[in-house]
């Protein structure tokens, strides 16, 4: 029996399995590429799986820090072990209380989208008795020319326009509470190829030396996002970047002399790159059905397992396709779910699978269940299996049931 179907069979269908040799291997590339002054965060928006999140702390190498948005990323990583007080809080929509729930367990640097958010921030970390450093997230009034995936400068909830930014410094350092550190840029995800990743981080280092020049705010965190590419649910390797590091040193050379020496300490962010190929879903074919001459196979696993998110079009794209290069018959795959949309790829060449086959999607490491419409027809997620040396490290699947809500007491 195939080491897929052996998983399948002791641990069920659908199946992610996350490698966390593969998780390591990622870390140790996107390092590599980068200069190694740089801080690394990882991105847990991308897979959550405290397993996962822990690889990447562990191990030879400095560890990742955490990136979080949610009160329940910020559980996943502490129970990874993940240090809070090197952790950033992202986000728009911060809210007062999740605010002080991360303040509380040891947070205490955030990325602010706007006034109100960087208020909210400094009232809770005054009402705690700290000061929490800030970053302000900037949206760049134009991207870099030759990129073509984004459209830049566009009115966005995140982060604060770029072309209004010095005329508001005055209000956004009285903030008490609220100490202003470093800028945030994330202007790209997923990109296309090595050179729009560097000429996307060129433009994020002019912008941001502009607005140190033009503000005189203060910078000790430079945290320039990320873009770092990775196939998703499809075959393929992640990309090599074999000129970044060179290109991106000689940028910050250009634009801040002293940064080499942490002035200022420079960041990126990822989530893709790092977790995408550690992970696989496996499913099995439970119907083979010809419709009107077009053929369907009808898998236990559809956009309730992943892709949910497919329907944000470019950043998602689902055309999933199985780890294996013999096509027999061209099919679509579609899950379980009772809506047409449940179709994981339309009319793709397959292998000749039949009922009761495991098919395996490659690269689903990321973004897989969490981003996935998981309590839509209220079936069970998927079970998660984390593997390491070929050894089971955990199985385990995210539940969702009703639970009884009083009032709250205030
Ligand atoms: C989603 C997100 C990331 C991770 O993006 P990837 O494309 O998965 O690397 C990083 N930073 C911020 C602020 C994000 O919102």
């Amino acid at each position: 029996m195939s080491r897929h179907a052996e998983w399948v069979r002791r641990y069920g269908s659908p199946l992610y399995v996350y490698d966390l040799d593969r998780v390591r291997a990622a870390r140790r590339d996107l390092r590599a590429s980068l200069p190694e002054e740089c801080a690394l965060f990882y991105s847990l928006k991308a897979n959550p799986h405290p397993d996962v999140a822990r690889a990447l702390r562990e191990g030879d190498g400095p560890p990742c820090r955490a990136e979080l948005s949610s009160t329940g990323e910020l559980a996943a990583a502490l129970a990874a072990g993940y240090d809070p007080a090197q952790a950033l809080y992202t986000g728009p929509g911060k809210t007062r209380a999740e605010l002080a729930e991360a303040v509380r367990a040891g947070v205490r640097a955030f990325s602010a989208e706007s006034v109100g958010d960087l208020r909210r921030i400094g009232a809770v970390a005054t009402a705690h008795g700290v000061v929490a450093d800030c970053l302000l997230r900037v949206n760049s009034a134009a991207g870099h020319a030759a990129t073509g995936i984004r459209m830049t400068g566009a009115p966005s909830q995140f982060g604060f326009d770029s072309e209004v930014l010095p005329d508001l410094v005055d209000e956004l350092t009285s903030v008490p509470g609220a100490r202003i550190t470093g800028l945030h840029l994330f202007p790209l995800s997923n990109a296309r190829d090595e050179a729009s990743l560097v000429g996307e981080f060129q433009h994020s280092l002019a912008t941001a030396a502009r607005l140190r020049d033009r503000t005189g705010l203060p910078l000790r965190l430079l945290d320039i996002g990320g873009g770092f590419a990775a196939p998703y649910a499809v075959p393929g390797a992640r990309p090599v970047y074999d000129k970044l590091r060179v290109e991106l040193s000689a940028a910050l050379d250009l634009h801040f002399p002293h940064w080499r020496a942490g002035d200022p300490l420079v960041a990126c962010e990822s989530g893709r790159y790092l977790v995408g190929d550690s992970g696989e879903l496996l499913c099995s074919v439970v119907d083979v059905k010809v419709s009107r001459g077009r053929r369907f196979l009808v898998l236990d696993a559809g956009i309730n397992a992943l892709g949910g998110m497919a329907g944000l079009g470019r950043l998602m794209p689902l055309a999933a396709r199985p780890d294996r290069d013999d096509v027999a018959q061209v099919a679509s795959l579609v899950g379980p779910l009772c809506t047409p949309g449940d179709v994981l790829a339309r009319e793709v060449g397959l292998p000749g699978l039949g009922v009761g086959d495991v098919v395996a999607i490659p690269n689903a490491g990321a973004y897989g269940v969490t981003a996935s419409l998981l309590a839509f027809l209220s079936r069970p997620a998927p079970v998660e299996l984390v593997v390491r040396g070929g050894h089971v490290v955990s199985a385990s699947r995210l539940r969702h049931d009703r639970v009884p809500v009083g009032p709250s007491a205030d």
